[in-house]
Order: structure tokens, then C-alpha cells, then sequence
């Protein structure tokens, strides 16, 4: 199958889903390029894909430059792995959203770091919702508070939340962890009107998401293929 194929079946299955669990809302599809070629993201791009999410700064400025070296502006790029300190710049620099946040200092360089002259950066704060010790994120009861500093830095824009579920086939847990998450989303939008984003949803777990609310689905494995870590990324 071609990436073009895969990206069709994506889409058509989201509304599948949409309309098996009766959603109403639109579900936007991020296609997850890390570690894939530039070529494989310029398939997508030509198949009609406008958004797509990498997690490792160094190769993705890389790719996000050759883009708009050959002159396609159109593209919106999210940040959506863990960020150190050191890679802040380059992130405020060149991406249109950051989905992993979750940390202070991380949000004040990137405010501070945003460019003059560029639209705010969109932040989603990326909560720990499986309780796995390794896993980014930050905990439900520290959410409010980076909220409220995100909201008063002038070039970032606060949209949402994202979400990484329990590596599980168990349907019940996962929508255990999707519901979590959305009930602290639905409770955000009343406090923070700009708040719209709700990304939850991988290749393996894309139907629960969709059917608890997820307006953002973040799928690499089942459009571009299998990722391979051996090369240096
Ligand atoms: C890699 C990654 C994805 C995509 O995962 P797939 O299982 O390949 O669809 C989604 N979200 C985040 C945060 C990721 O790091």
C-alpha cells in the first residue's frame, strides 16, 4: 500500500468511527513523520496531508527547511515529543504547535524564544494519563496552573490537551484513560474559551479516542509503516 492508500484509509475509517459512536465533531488527522525521509513526507503532502508531527527537533528542522527551501509554506507542524531545554530555540522557530508541554521552563523559553513577527505558538499541555512512571506529561492536579502561566505568555496560545494512553489492547482501560482526559478538557473549556484541542488517539488506539472525544488523532505506524530506530535520528 502507498502512503497516499494508507492515508485514504485513515481518513475513511475516522469517519467510520464518527459515525459508529455518533460524533459530531471534526477529527483532524496529524500524520506522524518522525524518523521518515523527507520523501515520504512530500508523498503525503502531495496526496493532500497538511498536518504533520515530528518528535525529535534535530531531524524534523531539518525536514520542515527543505520544505520551505522548495517553497511549500503550506504546512502546519506540531512538536509533539519530549523537549529538552537546549532544543527550545529551534522548535519556537520553525513549528505552528507544541502538543507535549508540560513544564514551566519549558513554556517560558519557548515564549521568549518565539520569533517577532510569528503568529503565537499553539500549546497543547500534555497530561500523564496511564500512570506509567517514564511517560511525559504532567499530573491532573499541576494542569491548572501551567494553564494559567501559558495563558499569560503573549507569543504562546493555549489550545488544549494531549494525551499518550497505556500501551494496551484493553478497551476498558484505554477509554478509562481517553474519558479521564476529556472530562478535564470539557472542564478547561470553561475556565479557557481558546480552548478547542483535544489530541488522544495512536495507530493502536485510534477507535476508543475517536469515540471519546478526540479531535486530533496522531497516526504514524499505519501511514507511513513501521519506524526503524537504528538509525541515528
Ligand atoms: C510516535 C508518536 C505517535 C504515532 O504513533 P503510531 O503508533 O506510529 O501511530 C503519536 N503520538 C506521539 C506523541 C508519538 O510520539
Amino acid at each position: 500500500m502507498s502512503i497516499k492508500e494508507n492515508l485514504n484509509s485513515v481518513l475513511s475509517q475516522i469517519d467510520e468511527y464518527r459515525q459508529k459512536y455518533n460524533v459530531q465533531q471534526k477529527v483532524e488527522l496529524l500524520a506522524v513523520s518522525k524518523t521518515k525521509p523527507y520523501e515520504d513526507v512530500l508523498e503525503a503532502y502531495q496526496a493532500g496531508q497538511r498536518m504533520f508531527g515530528e518528535s525529535y527537533a534535530q531531524e524534523a528542522c531539518e525536514k520542515i527547511d527543505r520544505f520551505k527551501d522548495s517553497g511549500i509554506r503550506d504546512i502546519c507542524w506540531y512538536f509533539i515529543g519530549p523537549l529538552q531545554s537546549n532544543k527550545t530555540r529551534s522548535v519556537a522557530e520553525r513549528f505552528d504547535w507544541v502538543l507535549s508541554c508540560d513544564r514551566e521552563k519549558i513554556a517560558k523559553r519557548l515564549n521568549d524564544q518565539r520569533p517577532a513577527g510569528m503568529r503565537p505558538l499553539n500549546i497543547c499541555i500534555q497530561v500523564n494519563i496511564s500512570d506509567e512512571e517514564q511517560k511525559s506529561g504532567i499530573e491532573e492536579n499541576e494542569i491548572l496552573s501551567l494553564a494559567s502561566l501559558i495563558s499569560n505568555l503573549s507569543n504562546l496560545k493555549l489550545r488544549g490537551l494531549m494525551g499518550i494512553a497505556l500501551n494496551t489492547d484493553n478497551q476498558d482501560i484505554l477509554k478509562d484513560e481517553f474519558m479521564n482526559l476529556r472530562r478535564i478538557f470539557e472542564n478547561m473549556k470553561k475556565i479557557y474559551p481558546c480552548v478547542d484541542t483535544l489530541s488522544m488517539g495512536m495507530t493502536a488506539d485510534m477507535e476508543p479516542a475517536v469515540e471519546c472525544g478526540s479531535n486530533l488523532v496522531r497516526i504514524g505506524t499505519r501511514i507511513f509503516g513501521a519506524r526503524n530506530y537504528n538509525k541515528d535520528n
